[in-house]
């Protein structure tokens, strides 16, 4: 699945570094405990050997609460699943019956299945008949559901003997969920009329199949499914598997029918899906795709896209899909968000990431949709096809389908370029998170539903996503899909653990016969060091200069694990496969067979690259471990991305910019040296390199906006642009290629940001024409247009033209540009006025979702100072508050006045922050008060810090005297 990705233990931590950092004052000099431990001059004192932190690896299978597990006596073989619902006049009653094959393990006189407030009314043991039918009844069993487990338990008259079967029949009712995305969930929509229309569908995983209908919710308790379902005769039903014949008469009621499915594949509950809707359908092959009808255009590209990449998909693996489902079905569902769920042969998604309409969407979300697509369609084999036998390997899941939300988009459109975005979404991004003390390993157990759902997060998505591509890259392609056609042959149809995984591609290397693991050493050794360890390795790299001959030239190359904000020594070894380049004769070409391994905390190497020379590992970034250098190493590489940056790969260029400015945020490096080797950019003229070096610029405008220091700041950023931003085109230019496209918006957002040129001059006159003329610009210009237009102060006609577009559009990813865009307006009457749009009510604000309204009020505080000035202007008005708070939420609240904080840079605007906090009074809490405080006095307290002073004094010098680079 994909969900809006969690970062783990991001706020908490700083939470409690700013507290260490309130109650213990940096001052000069050494902090006052050292002086306790100082040795008297006579102690011939030993050093203390350091601490070494086994903790920081916790064990894989760490004690969960195993209560909530189902017990091992029964296990499911066949569900007969009959629901039925009236979700077309908004009834959120539903009833159902399932009918529960089941096969007796171990003697036991209790039956345990998984109830989520479901009612039951009914249940009766049955005996199986000749021919594994339904027999005689045999009894009514009493039953109980534990609420904290969700156990719900039968319990029986008799002793069930292990290898019989019986049938379990149980009549239930329960409630449709609203519009939460979770279990059987109803939705709706306004159709062309302005009617509100409802439907109703299903999202399971993790552990949500157990609130449509009582069963065995677990991913190994693999069953067949046989689903029908009753439902008004004028909606229409879909399933995992294609309809059976064509919907019959209810006998109960005229106005309603039965659809029914055909038998399912053994499959997981989590996988189970349905969906009762009026929505048109598109169809191409054995692929469809459901909407609703006012959106039916936008179905045409989705339904392309799914034939292309499950094809490339099918080829790739070679498994074909078709060899065991008939059928694929891809949902849009209204107001689910940009989520998507991988259904067996029924994904669903948010509308944002299935739907796509030339005239207004961007090449943005036409990447979204084709990743998106391609992420849920490699589950089809990562997850549905093979499951992991519990949610400790998520990563089986999630990981792969990470890899191949790129690798098969690219294969299905290689003129896309999608998987030159790995690097800088996948494994950048899961640098970050990943670099936290806190943050678990790849196997990571969990009980309760709450710990399993905590699991989809980025170590699941991205770290395991660049775990698992670092081995198909150093075992080369074709030993990796031979080792994984080897694990889905094995497991196909069950469940899985990571020791299959590792025996399919141990079978692979054995059956290719290449040598490309260290010897003696298996793939489970090598991927077990980074699955089951936590946090991810700094590689070291200190060259022994000086030396005359290849054998004197000496690289000693040591591994720690690195993080984020400090160090701490500890044993563990990874496995890193490691390769290199020299500037004497660079070759940027990762290959299996190059590929050596660092399986000690250090070791020495030689090397034949000169002295004089750069040195450069992680050949493209296909390693997912940063890399530091010695300090004349780095003034090598410094030099040469300053003379010609395209003698290194791009994608090593944006490897050394993320790695420097984040080896400087960790104290390992000068960020002096960072902001030298960033200046280089003003030659580049790459997507990866750029957009690396954005989380350093955006952390540099946080810290120095509104202060003295930020001038200097801007002409550091001017120069950067001042070569490439003149070459840019405002206009759309067909030729331009994904990338560029990229390119061209992050560049114009940051010319504007920091007043470059005639930017905003540029965009105001662009954005002015477009609305004298009534004409949308391109859709791949409009983010730029749009806000930097209205940033300009395009007018009031402007603002109105744009709005007016919002209100009309009934797109809910153009809808989202269009909420940003207009937040970026500078004007004071009309980011009020966007703000009252966004608490609104009655008919022209009943089309607007509730994730709309909420992200109105972040954009403007997101878009500018002016931005927050208009969220504390509108704030400072009691009324308004009570109406912010009944209309979004207390949390909402919360998160503006915390945003105002991390924004707060000078005395006035802590003023401004301090009146609005009186004015609000109780209605922000003393904890969320406190932490706004500790918020700003933190932003203050930066400029004494090492980091501020340094940066601070970078940014003047260059300011002063720009050749200082
Ligand atoms: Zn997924």
């Amino acid at each position: 699945m994909v969900s809006p990705k969690t970062v783990v233990g991001g706020g908490g931590l700083l939470l409690v570094a700013m507290a260490v950092l309130l109650a213990n004052p940096v001052t000069a000099g050494r902090p006052a405990w050292k002086w306790l431990v100082e040795p008297s001059d006579v102690t011939l004192a030993f050093e203390e050997e350091p601490t070494t932190s086994e903790n920081l690896y916790p064990s894989r299978r760490q004690p969960v609460d195993e209560t909530y597990r189902l017990p091992t006596s029964t296990a499911p073989v066949h569900y007969h699943l009959a629901l039925r619902t009236a979700i077309h006049e908004n009834n959120r009653q539903f009833s159902g019956t399932v009918t529960i094959h089941l096969q007796v393990l171990e003697a036991t006189t209790t039956i345990v299945v998984l109830n989520r407030r479901l009612t039951i009314q009914r249940a009766a043991l049955h005996e199986e008949a000749t021919g594994g039918t339904v027999g005689p009844e045999l009894e009514q069993p009493t039953f109980a559901t534990d609420t904290r487990t969700e156990h719900l338990t039968f319990t029986l008259s008799r002793v069930l003997q292990p290898g019989s079967h019986y049938f379990l029949r149980i009549e239930f009712q329960g409630t449709l969920q609203n519009n939460n995305n979770m279990g059987f969930f109803a939705s709706s929509y306004l159709d062309q009329n302005g009617v509100r229309r409802y439907l109703a569908s299903s999202k399971f995983e993790p552990t949500h199949a157990r609130s449509a209908f009582p069963c065995y919710d677990e991913p190994l308790l693999k069953a067949t499914f046989e689903l029908e379902i009753t439902h008004s005769m004028s909606y229409n039903a879909v399933a995992n598997m294609p309809m059976v014949g064509t919907p019959v008469p209810d006998p109960d009621n005229v106005n309603y029918v039965t659809s029914k499915f055909q038998v399912s594949p053994k499959m997981s509950t989590y996988l189970l899906a349905f969906a009762v809707s009026d929505f048109a359908i598109r169809t191409a092959g054995q692929q469809t795709v459901y909407a609703r009808s006012n959106v039916f255009d936008e179905t045409a590209f989705p339904l392309e896209a799914g034939n292309r990449i499950l094809d490339a998909l099918s080829t790739y693996m070679d498994v074909s899909y078709y060899d065991y489902m008939p059928k694929m079905t891809q949902i849009a569902i209204p107001d689910r968000g940009t989520g998507a769920m991988e259904n067996w042969g029924l994904v669903a998604y948010g509308e944002p990431v299935l739907l796509f309409n030339p005239a207004i969407n961007s090449y943005r979300n036409k990447k979204s949709v084709t990743t998106i697509i391609a992420h849920e369609y490699a589950h089809q084999w990562f997850g549905n096809l093979v499951s992991p036998n519990w949610w400790e390997f998520i990563w089986l899941n999630e990981g792969f389908a990470t890899v191949y939300e790129y690798y098969a988009a690219q294969l299905a459109y290689p003129e896309g370029e999608f998987w030159e975005l790995f690097t800088v979404e996948v494994i950048q991004n899961a640098f970050a998170a990943d670099a936290s003390e806190t943050v678990r390993p790849m196997n990571w157990n969990a009980g309760s539903p709450d710990e399993i759902a905590a699991l989809f997060d980025t170590v699941a998505y991205d770290k395991s996503g660049s775990v698992l591509n670092m081995f198909r890259e150093v075992l080369g392609d074709e030993n990796w899909r031979a080792g994984l056609k080897t694990y889905m042959g094995a497991r196909q149809l069950d469940g899985a653990v990571a020791d299959d995984l590792y025996a399919g591609l141990q079978a692979a290397l054995v059956a290719s016969g290449v040598g490309l693991l260290p010897a003696g050493v298996t793939v489970r050794q090598l991927m077990d060091s980074w699955t089951s360890a936590a946090g991810f390795p700094l590689l070291n790299v200190y060259r022994t200069y000086g030396g005359e001959t290849e054998t004197d030239r000496g690289v000693i190359l040591s591994q720690e694990r690195f993080l984020s904000n400090r160090q701490l020594p500890n044993n563990h070894v990874f496995h890193i496969p490691y390769d290199f380049t020299g500037g004497n004769a660079p070759n940027f070409t990762p290959s299996p067979a190059q590929f050596r391994w660092l399986s000690s905390k250090a070791a020495k190497i030689s090397t034949s690259v000169p002295d004089n020379q750069w040195l450069i590992f992680n050949r493209q970034q296909t390693g997912y471990y940063r890399v530091n250098y010695d300090a004349h190493n780095w003034e090598l590489i410094v030099a040469a991305l300053h003379d010609n940056p395209m003698q290194i790969h791009r994608r090593n260029r944006a490897q050394l910019v993320n790695d420097v400015y984040n080896l400087a945020r960790a104290d390992r490096v000068d960020f002096a040296l960072a902001l030298r080797l960033m200046a280089y950019l003003r030659k580049e003229t790459e997507y990866a390199p750029w957009t690396a070096a954005g989380s350093a610029l955006t952390y540099f405008h946080n810290k120095l906006r509104g202060t003295p220091n930020f001038e200097h700041f801007r002409l550091y950023v001017n120069r950067l642009l001042a070569d490439i931003y003149p070459t840019l085109a405002l206009t759309e230019r067909p030729e331009e290629t994904m990338l560029q496209r990229y390119l061209k918006q992050f560049l114009t957002t940051w010319a504007c940001r920091v007043g470059y040129g005639d930017c905003l001059e540029q965009m105001r006159q662009a954005l002015v024409a477009a609305q004298q003329a009534n004409t949308p610009v391109h859709p791949d210009v409009a983010t730029a247009v749009y806000c930097n237009g209205l940033a300009a102060d395009a007018g009031n006609d402007a603002f109105v033209w744009v709005y007016e577009q919002f209100k009309n559009s009934n797109n809910q990813a153009y809808r989202t540009v269009l909420i940003d865009a207009l937040a970026c307006s500078r004007n004071p009457t009309q980011l009020s006025s966007f703000i009252t749009v966004a608490l609104g009510t009655g008919s022209e604000f009943d089309g607007m979702l509730a994730t709309e309204r909420t992200r109105i009020v972040s954009a403007v505080y997101g878009a500018s100072r002016e931005g927050v000035d208009a969220v504390i202007d509108f704030l400072s008005v009691p009324s308004q508050v009570t109406e912010f708070v009944q209309r979004l939420g207390q949390s909402a609240l919360n998160s503006a006045v915390s945003n105002i904080a991390s924004r707060t840079n000078n005395q006035q605007e802590l003023d401004r922050l301090n009146a609005l906090l009186t004015s609000l009074g109780s209605n922000v809490s003393e904890t969320v008060a406190n932490s706004v405080r500790a918020t700003v006095q933190n932003n203050f307290n930066w400029f004494t810090t090492l980091e501020g002073v340094v940066v601070t004094d970078f940014f003047e010098k260059f300011a002063t005297t720009p050749q200082e680079l």
